[in-house]
């Protein structure tokens, strides 16, 4: 027997129109690209953001086009998220950290037509235009004034939404239409397109506001430091607008003072990126002798959170959130709710169970499988491959050549993990990147957490040189914070003495610098390559 409910779409234009008659004078602050502060509120942003979907359908974009968008986390962003998916459209969000090569294949992958750009990547827009044959125009997110500055061939935002309507009828369609689009980093060979569903996005924003969930509520000012080129600043943008939460934006202000100074100016409640954005920011607010304002939680996701994150946040009195999640999952699957009673667990017990990556969210599938296909149990020890589904996940890359998922509908993360009884999932490392020494998984994150509580480390990276007994072993490389003076053996006593006998680094190298991919995670695979022709101490 069929519900009799009405069949209305989850689209991400409903949470526009909700916020723009709910809390129409919730204030969103962005940090611009031109410099200077720009305040307006959610009524003003729902205003512009029906007259650039008039100004879309002026160029003549239609339902389906991809539009490429590559910027900093601003409002002019924020509108084109919505203008965009709005009218049927795809927002197509560019990594421009992916490097020219990558972002002319993402473009010319997605079959973009119009590209959004920040000034500041206007040399590298230049760079790529005779390369992108199908885009038909260029549109400058800044002001006539600065656009003139970049010459001939391109349009200026504010000239488009200039003297358009402030109202716009939003269309009805099917849910499951493209909104948006994301290319994996790609670390780890060519990048590869993520198509997210209007119904995925509504679904993930309602699951991420669950209070068990990131934890943000209504009365929270919130700053999404992840940028909204990958996976949708974790749908913040969405869920923002969607309880009235006053929004911050950092524009490219993502260095330790400016994101210092936005945070206790504007009284930013809650925070959300990478771990190495918040290593920066304490680091400043250590070297000046600051405080953090009315910061009270960050959520960090992306890589593994650390103790060191953990321990020098509370000293502020902020408290700590790990979320897990990819691109591939809209982005988030898990979140490490910190719920009743958690703080008054003994402290090490409690930061333990913290730097695992936590619960799944709702309607989110987990099963962990062996090398041999087996299904493990959530023991909190038997190790493998993470297995996901649920509908905020892909079914398909973009244009896949191979089908995405496993024969029995599951996408493996490449993630490996155990599951612990109480259904918090804590990763142990990436298929690629493991390190099997006699046939036992050895974690790279253990050992780069207990390198990076050295006092002179500022980066660390293992990754698993061959070996013949043991096939690999672990090589600890690591990155001295500026002026510290520490000796590779120092480093390698320090860890060795913290790490269970498996775990224990063979060697400790120094490098000037650790190379960071796009979305700020350690590029072992150059990592690899520098070492190429390394041999452990015990082979020489
Ligand atoms: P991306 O698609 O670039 O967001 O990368 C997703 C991958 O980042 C995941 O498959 C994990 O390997 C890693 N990742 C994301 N969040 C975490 C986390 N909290 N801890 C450890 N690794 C993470």
């Amino acid at each position: 027997m069929q519900g009799l409910m009405m069949d209305a779409p989850l689209l991400v234009s409903g949470i526009l129109t909700h916020a723009e008659r709910n809390h129409a004078h919730q204030e969103i602050v962005t940090r611009l690209v031109e410099g200077g502060i720009h305040r307006y509120t959610f009524g003003d942003c729902a205003r512009r953001t029906a007259q650039l979907a008039h100004a879309l359908q002026e160029m003549g974009v239609k339902p389906g086009d991809r539009i490429g968008v590559m910027g900093w986390n601003t409002h002019r962003q924020l509108e084109l998220y919505y203008a965009i998916s709005g009218i049927g459209a795809v927002c197509h969000t560019i990594n421009p950290k992916l490097g020219p090569q990558n972002a002319a294949f993402v473009m010319n992958h997605a079959e973009d037509r119009f590209v959004f750009f920040d000034t500041t990547f206007a040399p590298l827009v230049q760079a790529l235009r005779p390369h992108l044959s199908g885009v038909e125009r260029y549109v400058a997110m800044t002001t006539e004034e600065e656009t003139a500055k970049l010459g001939v061939g391109v349009d200026c935002y504010e000239t488009l939404l200039e003297g358009k309507p402030e109202r716009f009828d939003w269309p009805s369609f099917d849910e499951n239409t493209a909104a948006a689009m994301c290319y994996t980093s790609g670390t780890t060979g060519q990048p590869k397109g993520v198509l997210y569903s209007h119904r995925a996005l509504v679904l993930q924003c309602f699951a991420a506001l669950l209070p068990t969930s990131f934890g943000a509520g209504a009365g929270d000012t919130i700053l999404p430091v992840v940028p909204m080129f990958h996976v949708n600043a974790w749908g913040v943008p969405y869920s923002a607008l969607m309880i009235g939460m006053k929004l911050v934006m950092p524009g490219p202000g993502l260095d330790g003072k400016s994101l210092h100074e936005l945070i206790t100016t504007e009284g930013v409640t809650f925070a959300v990126g990478v771990p190495t954005v918040w290593l920066n920011l304490l680091a400043h607010v250590e070297e000046n002798g600051l405080d953090l304002g009315r910061l009270r939680y960050t959520l960090v996701g992306g890589a593994a959170l650390s103790r060191k994150i953990i321990d020098g946040y509370e000293k502020y009195g902020v408290r700590t959130r790990q979320g897990w999640g990819m691109t591939e999952m809209s982005p988030t699957g898990t979140v490490n709710f910190d719920g009743p009673g958690f703080y008054d667990l003994p402290h090490d017990e409690r930061i333990e169970v913290q730097l695992r990556q936590g619960k799944a969210l709702p309607f989110v599938d987990m099963r962990i499988v062996s090398d041999a296909g087996e299904e493990l149990p959530w023991d909190g020890k038997s190790d493998g491959h993470l297995h996901v589904r649920g509908p905020w996940i892909l079914s398909s890359y973009y244009k896949a050549e191979e089908p995405t998922l496993t024969d029995d509908g599951w996408f493996d993360t490449g993630d490996v993990c155990v599951i612990h009884p109480d259904g918090r999932m804590q990763i142990t490392d990436r298929a690629k990147d493991v390190i099997k020494s006699g046939g036992e998984w050895i974690s790279t994150i253990d050992i780069e957490n207990v390198g990076l509580s050295h006092p002179a480390v500022a980066q660390a990276a293992a990754i698993g040189m061959p070996h013949p007994k043991w096939q690999e072993r672990p090589l600890l490389i690591v990155q001295l914070k500026d002026g510290a003076a520490a000796s590779t053996d120092d480093i390698k006593d320090f860890v060795n003495e913290k790490l269970p006998r498996i775990s224990q680094v063979d060697d400790v190298q120094a490098v000037d610098e650790i190379p960071l991919g796009a979305t700020g995670k350690v590029l072992k695979t150059e990592l690899r390559k520098t070492f190429a022709d390394y041999q452990l101490p015990d082979l020489r």
